[in-house]
Order: structure tokens, then sequence, then C-alpha cells
């Protein structure tokens, strides 16, 4: 099945970024990405500020962007909040919802991010769904357990048509900043689990992207993005030096 889909390769910018940095960064990935065969797609998620910073030098390329996390509310007195509206509002295609960052130091519950999914696709973003354990969790032998849940939270309040249109990253909690990645087969055993959980929603959900996430380096990145059920990546750390993000990218086209 994995033949049909596209790889995606999303970077996620985290807390970094300045104006002069990011212009030479955005810069690089537009000229590469446009070297790129189409099956690869490319996106960035940035810190909110640069939002139009980003769309302005991404106008007209074909590299994707978006947020790292919308409201579950659409408006409001929610100081510090961004809602997905005003997200798309400056051209983005993406929001990641439920990363572990998130859901670690902001006590994100899984009913809050399968709201935020929900806001994410009314705005007509695609919202990249974060699952993934902790090391204990992990060690527990509960990491099928533990991203059921948390997919299923998502995918339990949206229709089948919404379903379709979301993107999973399977990012294990212990393998983020850590350089510390998931092996292939590991990553592939989970993916695998994944999918199956997706289509048994029917086939439309069944052909759902499911990104790697943890530790995504160009030199681990095309044995990750190999295994059949390995569709791409999300990237924290590397996707903030050009060469590293590239070559990520050129990986995944490598597998095609
Ligand atoms: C992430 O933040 O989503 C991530 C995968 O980080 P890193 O690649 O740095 O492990």
């Amino acid at each position: 099945m994995s033949q049909q889909r596209k790889k995606l390769v999303v970077g996620n910018w985290k807390l970094h970024g300045r104006l002069a940095d990011n212009a030479v960064l955005l810069d690089a990935v537009a000229q590469a990405a446009s070297r790129l065969p189409e099956q690869v797609k490319v996106g960035v998620c940035v810190p909110c500020p640069y939002l139009a910073q980003t769309q302005t030098l991404l106008a007209g390329s074909v590299v994707g962007w978006g947020s790292q996390d919308v409201s579950a509310h659409l408006q409001g007195a929610y100081t510090g909040e961004v809602a997905a509206e005003m997200v798309a509002e400056f051209g983005a295609t993406f929001a990641i919802v439920g990363h572990s960052e998130r859901r670690a130091y902001h006590r994100e519950s899984a009913d809050l991010v399968a709201i935020k999914a929900g806001r994410a696709l009314t705005a007509g973003l695609t919202p990249i769904v974060c699952v993934g354990e902790t090391l204990e969790q992990r060690e527990a032998g509960t990491t099928e357990q533990v991203v059921g849940v948390q997919l299923d939270e998502v995918l339990a309040r949206l229709s089948l048509e919404e379903a379709a249109r979301i993107v999973v990253a399977y990012e294990p909690v212990w393998a983020i900043g850590t350089g510390k990645s998931a092996t292939a087969a590991e990553a592939q055993a989970v993916h695998a689990f994944l999918r199956k959980l997706l289509v048994a929603r029917g086939a439309e959900v069944g052909g759902v992207s499911v990104l790697y996430g943890g530790s995504v380096k160009p030199d681990n990145a095309e044995e990750l993005f190999r295994q059949p059920d390995i569709d791409g990546g999300l990237i924290g750390g590397a996707s903030l030096k050009a060469q590293d993000f590239l070559a990520i990218c050129n990986a995944a086209a490598a597998t095609l």
C-alpha cells in the first residue's frame, strides 16, 4: 500500500528561528525542493510570528508550511492562543497537533488534541497528529495501547471524510531530540500497528500518511523511509540545518 502513498517530509522548527536565519533556510529549502520528484512533498512548521515571512518567501514554491499547534477555540477570551483559521489565513496547509512537548509541558489530553485536529480540518489545514509512547511505557510493554488510544481519540471525533485528511506522526517520546532514533524495525512495527487501526476505518482512512519522527538524521533517514509503513518524517533538530534537512528530503526521494 505504501507504494501508492507519496513521501512527506515536514520540518518542525520548534521554538527556533530569527528573521535573518529563516530567510536563508527557507530559500535553501525552496530551491532544493524544486529539484525533488513530485512524489516527495516537503513542508515546514514554523513559530506563528514567522508565518507571514514564510508565506512571502515560499510563495510560488512547492514547499508547504504551517504552525506547530492550533487553539481548540475558534475565537474569544483566550489570551495567547492562535486559531486554526488565523493560521490558514497565511496560506498555511499544515498544523501539528498533539506534539509530545505540548502533551507534556501543557498537559494536553488526548481529547484536547482531538478537538484541535478537528479545528485544523475545519479551517482547511492538514493536522499532523503526533502520537508516541514514553520510555517507561515502552519498557512496560504498553506502546501499542498508548499510541492506539491517542489515535483512536482523534479518529472517534472525526467523520470518515475528515479522518482521511489527517497525517499521523509516530514520535516515540524517548527518541525526540535525544539523538537516539528508534531502529527502522522498531518504528516499522508501530507504524504497521497504526496502519492496521487506520485501515480498520475503511480504505480512505487506511491511505493516510504515517510519518516517523524522533532523531531522524541524514544517516538514518533512508533506512527508516524504506520501511513499508513509513511514509516520511517529521524532523525537529535536523530541520534547522539546511544541509541536513535537504539530505533527509533526498533520502525520501531515494526510496521511490
Ligand atoms: C520533533 O520535534 O518532532 C522531532 C522529531 O524532533 P527531533 O527530530 O529533534 O528528534
